[in-house]
């Protein structure tokens, strides 16, 4: 068996477990760089009442949700 004084081991189990944590920390921070991949056409703003807002359509024109008014896409 190996020979191993109490600090020793300490040692050893806070770095296995800091290192599990840190590796988990890293997966988790990957899955939250692909969820926050926002496509720019689905972005509206409106000129009217200042809201931003999405749609799923790739519209030319759009309505606004809260002022009902329509925006023409700028870019
Ligand atoms: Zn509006």
């Amino acid at each position: 068996m190996i020979k191993l004084d109490f600090s020793a081991g300490i040692s050893i189990y806070l770095g296995l477990f800091l290192g599990c944590v840190f590796f988990a920390w890293l997966l988790s921070r990957k899955e939250k760089d692909k969820g926050a991949y926002l496509d720019e056409r689905l972005v509206w703003f409106c000129t009217v009442c200042a809201y931003t807002y999405f749609t799923s359509r790739h519209d030319v024109i759009s309505v606004c949700p809260r002022c009902n008014s329509y925006n023409k896409k700028i870019s």
